[in-house]
């Protein structure tokens, strides 16, 4: 028989590789040795590792190791560089992002194969998906460094953004890192992994051919240490983290108190969920590519099968099906699915995984099927048997292992897919798109994909909720991760308390004042809707700030106390963020009605406490809360419409509970700033009032419960700040941490927040001018809400 007839006889696949020969002229060009891209010049290798390719193993080229000299002529390059560079206007920045997407695109196949031979990742995926994107994303970010002064006016860059990546999508990462913080008028240096900087060095390259000014970008290479020495570089002034949750929480631990901006994008371990109306071999088809693209190593990897147990049987047998037609092979090759592991200790790393949940008593399926004996290969895997505790199930595997449980009503879909500590993405099929739509808002992920699954783009946010991280990249959101607001500075002072100044005696005799309350001021603390004696059985007192006389006490309260509110708060989470947004502004109207028609008390409460007349701060309380009561319903979001027969609905919602430590300052209006536009967006709050002047929100408590807020939306707990602060941010089941106070206890905060990934705001010891108008805008929106991106697919 012929070959050409033996072919169409056995159906086989012939070989199709890629040829390396360019890519490999383009390493030999360089003497397969690199130094870095320091102010727009190469410097000369220092103390170089390998990069292997893991497909074969063979050495590629020598990578230098950056040392901390390295990471300081680079920061001052970038230094220097900010200036000129954030002073061009946005158009002329705009013209050098297209002209680096125009250089990618002209060189595709030259990043597509030199990321496949350093990555091990199938070529097909490099040349029609990673490249593609990374163009896309300079076009994207060209667009938006033109239009920056008109949709972010009150806005400016950080500085010098120091940009650590892993080496999944290693160009691709890099894109999402370098053209919204170039666009934004930003300087960076970035450091790739370890494993993949090849492509990374070729992109500094054509930045050098596109004529960007020097010390604009700077690549760095090397290991962890060289990724530390970024974080802790005094002269940078943002960290962008991509990796690991670990890494993550040791980044957010280190730059605690320093100020610098922070945004993580770290690990998943996300549903996928399969209805029983679902399209069934559409779901196998998207559940390959959920697991099975780049060999799993991918954060948003759909590496949980949820499906519902009416079809499971089927739907697996259908699964082993197709799994036993996935090729494992050369990563050069246009016909392999399924290519290699980034490196050997990866491949050590998930073996070792994979023994501990069979231990546990899981059951592994894997394909029949050639791999090659060379290389970082491991066969697509699919694990049954298994409980939620299973190591398998709870652990991010990164790599091709799918796990597999069933469900049998959508409430326990829910239920399954939340049961993780992450929150990246997850994967909805139906044919019901009203089920479909209903579960996507229930997830606490950061991407929901309707019927599809792995759909990116610049235009789209991407990011995470929970020990996922914080942060988005693409879209509004992410330019607005590399920007901060201009005018700042002009309501901060290290010295000067707002509110606090003008008078030297107590307008009015605190004796007067006390009148019919001087027999027991006593307040207790407020918790799920009831006052609550504090725990710990002790009150502290409240004296008037200018007199230094006693004006009453409130409960001191302690851990315990903490645990019940946030308790609470949890509880009271799902039935607020739920309601519309239209009810909660009725009901924050409701709330400033009520403390109007108290004015007269909460006025004479002010003075009793601070000696001076609370006019103003009363004033601003009441407009305050009216102010995020018409907030409610309009800070909103957005409908996105990427490159693809999809729509992405961009849905703003709460962070979930938000503890709040209010400044010493401003007794009233200090709580309210901060309560209102949390509990407008439908978060619960955990507040811990003044504690130098708590009895304007001890008072509150009956405002609160005449205006119908439901219990345990807002719970208030008296007593030491700092001690009460650290609580709150050790607590797992608090989503968030405002903390006004001094720098080291706003340090104290930061760290203490790692051990969940909280998002934090901290006022590090400057006191801020709450009374000021801009923050009625959406300074507290922006920290009260995160970006869910629901992509839901249209046509026939
Ligand atoms: P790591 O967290 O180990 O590394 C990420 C980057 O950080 C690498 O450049 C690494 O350098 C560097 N690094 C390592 N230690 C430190 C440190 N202490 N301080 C500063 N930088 C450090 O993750 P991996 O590279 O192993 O990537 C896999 C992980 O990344 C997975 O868990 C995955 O979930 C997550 N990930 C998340 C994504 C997201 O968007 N959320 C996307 C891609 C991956 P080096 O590699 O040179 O040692």
């Amino acid at each position: 028989m012929n070959k050409i007839a033996q072919i169409f006889q056995t159906l086989d696949y012939g070989p199709a590789p890629e040829m390396p020969d360019q890519a490999n002229a383009w390493l030999d060009s360089h003497g397969r040795k690199f130094g870095h891209f320091i102010d727009g010049k190469w410097t000369k290798p220092g103390k170089t590792f390998a990069s292997d390719n893991p497909a074969n193993g063979e050495k590629l080229a020598d990578i230098t190791e950056g040392t901390a000299e390295d990471i300081n002529a680079a920061v001052k390059a970038a230094r220097a560089a900010f200036k000129p560079w954030s002073a061009l206007s946005g158009y002329e920045r705009g013209k050098y992002l297209y002209a680096i997407a125009r250089a990618i695109q002209k060189h595709s196949r030259l990043f597509a194969v030199l990321e496949t031979m350093d990555n091990g990742k199938p070529i097909r995926e490099s040349r029609d998906v990673d490249i593609p994107l990374v163009a896309r994303h300079f076009y994207h970010h060209a667009g938006w460094a033109q239009h920056l002064s008109r949709e972010f006016p009150d806005a400016v860059p950080y500085g010098v953004c120091g940009q650590i990546i892993p080496w999944n999508f290693p160009l691709l990462m890099l894109a999402w890192k370098i053209a919204p913080a170039l666009a934004a008028g930003n300087t960076v240096i970035l450091k790739p992994a370890e494993f993949t900087s090849l492509t990374a060095l070729l992109f500094a390259e054509i930045c050098d051919r596109a004529g960007l000014p020097k010390g604009v970008v700077n690549i760095v290479t090397g290991q962890g240490e060289t990724g530390q020495a970024i974080v802790a570089h005094e002269g940078i002034d943002k960290i962008a983290f991509t990796g690991s949750t670990e890494v993550g929480k040791a980044i957010r631990a280190v730059t605690a108190g320093t100020g610098k901006g922070l945004s993580l994008e770290l690990g998943g371990k996300s549903p996928y969920i399969v209805f029983e109306d679902a399209d069934i071999d559409s779901a196998i088809e998207g559940l390959v590519d959920a697991i099975w693209f780049n060999q799993g190593q991918v954060c948003c990897a759909g590496s949980r099968l949820l499906v519902q147990e009416s079809i499971e049987e089927r739907f697996i047998a259908k699964l082993k099906t197709r799994m036993a037609s996935l090729r494992v092979g050369d990563p050069l090759d246009k016909s392999i699915d399924i290519g290699a592991l980034v490196a050997p200790v990866q491949v050590e790393r998930i073996r070792d995984l994979m023994k501990r949940g069979v231990a546990e008593g899981a059951l592994v399926y894997e394909a029949d099927g050639p791999v090659p004996a060379k290389g970082c290969f491991l066969k697509p895997a699919l694990v049954t048997n298994v409980s939620p505790a299973n190591t398998l199930v709870a652990e991010e595997i990164f790599g091709p292992v799918l796990v597999a449980m069933s469900f049998r009503t959508p409430e326990e879909a829910v239920a399954l897919a939340n049961n993780t500590k992450y929150g990246l993405a997850a994967t909805i099929w139906s044919e019901n798109i009203n089920l479909a739509l209903d579960i996507a808002p229930k997830i606490k992920a950061g991407v929901v994909w309707i019927n599809g699954t792995n759909n990116f783009d610049a235009a789209v946010g991407f990011g995470g909720y929970k020990e996922s991280g914080f942060g988005r990249e693409g879209g509004r959101e992410g330019m607005s991760a590399y920007l901060k607001p201009a005018w700042i500075a002009e309501v901060t002072s290290a010295t000067q308390v707002p509110g606090m100044t003008g008078h030297k005696k107590p307008i009015m005799p605190v004796q007067a004042l006390l009148g019919d309350h001087s027999i027991d001021r006593t307040a207790k603390l407020y918790i799920g809707g009831k006052q609550a004696r504090p725990d710990s059985g002790y009150s502290r007192p409240v004296y008037n700030t200018m007199s230094g006389e006693l004006v009453g006490e409130v409960g001191e309260g302690n851990r315990k106390d903490i645990r019940n509110a946030v308790e609470a708060a949890r509880a009271a989470s799902p039935a607020w963020s739920g309601l519309s947004a239209h009810a909660r502004a009725q009901l924050l109207y409701y709330l400033a009605e009520n403390l109007e028609y108290r004015k007269n008390d909460a006025f004479t409460s002010l003075m009793l406490q601070t000696g001076r007349g609370g006019e103003l701060e009363m004033a601003r309380s009441l407009e305050r809360l009216f102010a995020f009561a018409g907030w409610a319903d309009k800070y909103d979001g957005a409908v996105h419409n990427p490159p693809a027969r999809a729509i992405a609905a961009a849905m703003v919602e709460p962070i979930g509970v938000i503890g709040i430590v209010a400044p010493d300052y401003l007794p009233l209006l200090g709580s309210i700033a901060l309560l209102a536009p949390a509990i407008a967006m439908g978060n619960t709050v955990v507040l811990v009032p003044s504690q130098v002047s708590p009895l304007s929100m001890t008072d509150f408590y009956q405002v609160i419960e005449t205006s119908d807020i439901p219990a345990g939306v807002i719970n208030i707990v008296t007593g030491d700040s700092n001690t009460l602060a650290k609580t709150l941010a050790e607590h797992d089941g608090v989503d968030a941490m405002w903390f006004f106070g001094s720098h080291e206890a706003s340090t104290m905060v930061e760290k203490a927040s790692a051990g969940n990934v909280k998002q934090t705001w901290t006022s590090r010891g400057l006191n801020y001018d709450l009374s000021d108008p801009r923050f009625e805008g959406d300074y507290f929106l922006a920290k009260a809400t995160q970006v869910k991106n629901v992509w839901i697919p249209y046509g026939a």
